[in-house]
């Protein structure tokens, strides 16, 4: 990592701890590398992304797309058809003197080919078991993804849905991978949130789909807040493509480090539905009332991650700003993302100024994420709400017991404007 762009690492994964979103994973005990737990103000954000991607995956009328949460556990059959337990592996080299272990593509400059072991393949997925009696029966797997969930339910969505293609099938939750190289904070680790569509639609117009969903997952990114400069398509190579990927288009991100993969698109064709079709003996094609055929619909593949993607808007939206010679840093998030929308900030904590400050919460969070902060002074409080990305304060002081009236701070212009608290609901619903 270039120096300044490590400062900057360093930075956003200082403040996501230091505010609440991230805390190292079982920190009062050492913590455990690469494992991650998330606080107050990152469930919100993370919470608010998935509800976005949610509310946009539906808000096309010409498309359905229905959504599943679908188990962690699976029968290992699934794993099986799906090729993971064959295929889903990296190859692996022990540095001998250290006991290290490297990715065949990731061994370090330096190292003495003699001392390196023949690779290895190393599966990804963690493996455990059910029931009282361990035996090969009871192997079971923690999903690496959760898109196999939606294939082994196809035909139910179908049938229960009536859906007709073209239509896709969501699901979002963690997926389990035993990464070799975890790190760079929740760029990769062991556990992590994904969120996966799978889109079936007819073999003739799998590029259609395919361009529409690269095109709509790439401006949902720019329409999450992240800037137009940070982003770009990639597509893969032939050598570099999955086992069942006929064409596959990364949406990559500009991290402190480099570039590297957000989301990738892929058309994974009939696989999945023919594989699981040949392993469980049931039907799961499609009746094409058009054409009056059964056939196996194609599939394009839009799949995010959204810790990954947490990580890519908190690291797009670091600002530091100087003011009045000393500099403020700020998380740019967008008013329908940050965690909190509205600070609100009584300028004293005398009884009366609480207490229209608890009117104006009442008033306002039915519809807008609020708190109120009464901790330190005016100027601090400021610094805070501008450090966790809030994107308007609403301060209270003595004169607003007069004039029935508040100062709203712009966090990103830091203009701060008179309102009557009357107009409150029509001034934050005209953002
Ligand atoms: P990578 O090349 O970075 O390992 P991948 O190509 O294996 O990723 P996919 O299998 O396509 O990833 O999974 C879809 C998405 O899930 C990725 O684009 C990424 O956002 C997310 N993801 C995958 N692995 C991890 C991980 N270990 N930690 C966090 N997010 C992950």
């Amino acid at each position: 990592m270039e120096e300044t762009n490590k400062e900057l690492f360093e930075k956003v994964v200082k403040i996501a701890q230091a505010r609440g979103f991230v805390f190292n994973a079982s920190s009062i005990y050492g913590g455990l590398r690469s494992s991650y737990d998330y606080g107050p103000l990152g469930v919100l954000l993370k919470n608010n992304i998935s509800n976005y991607w949610w509310k946009d995956i539906n808000q096309d009328n010409d498309i359905s797309v229905f959504p599943v949460d679908t188990a962690i556990i699976q029968s290992s059959e699934v794993w099986k058809a799906s090729g993971h337990l064959a295929e889903f592996s990296d190859p692996m080299v022990d540095h001998k003197p250290t006991g290290e272990r490297y990715r065949v593509d990731q061994i370090p400059e330096g190292l003495d080919k003699e001392d390196l072991t023949e690779p290895r393949q190393f599966n990804l997925m963690f493996e455990t078991s059910i029931g009282p009696v361990q035996n090969e029966n009871s192997n079971v797997y923690l999903r690496p993804e959760t898109a196999q969930g939606i294939f082994v339910n196809f035909e139910n969505v179908l049938r229960t849905m009536r859906a007709k293609i073209p239509f896709g099938i969501a699901n979002i939750g963690k997926s389990f991978r035993n990464e070799i190289t975890p790190g760079q904070f929740i760029f990769r680790t062991r556990e992590f949130e994904q969120m996966e569509i799978e889109f079936f639609c007819k073999e003739e117009e799998e590029n259609k789909w395919f361009d529409f969903w690269v095109n709509k997952r790439m401006d949902w990114y720019k329409s999450l807040g992240i800037p137009e400069d940070n982003l770009r398509l990639r597509e893969h190579s032939d050598n570099e493509l999955a086992h069942y990927a006929s064409k596959t288009v990364d949406i990559e991100f500009l991290y402190p480090w480099g570039w590297g993969e957000l989301e990738g698109v892929a058309n994974r064709g009939t696989f999945d539905l023919s594989s699981h079709e040949k392993s469980s003996g049931k039907d799961l094609s499609y009746f094409d009332p058009e054409s009056n055929e059964k056939i196996i619909p194609t599939v394009i593949e839009p799949a995010g991650g959204l810790t990954r993607t947490l990580f890519a808007l908190l690291c797009s939206s670091y600002v530091e700003d100087e003011v009045n010679d000393a500099t403020r840093t700020l998380f740019r998030f967008e008013f329908d993302i940050a965690p909190i929308q509205i600070g609100i900030l009584p300028l004293s904590k005398k009884d009366e100024l609480i207490e229209v400050s608890n009117d104006i919460k009442n008033l306002l969070q039915e519809s807008y994420r609020t708190e109120i902060d009464v901790t330190q002074s005016i100027g601090k409080r400021y610094r805070r709400q501008d450090e966790i990305g809030t994107p308007y304060c609403i301060t209270v002081d003595f004169e607003t017991l007069d004039d029935k009236s508040v100062t709203i701070r712009n966090r990103d212009s830091m203009e701060q404007e008179r309102v009557a608290i009357a107009d409150l609901l029509n001034f934050f619903s005209d953002i």
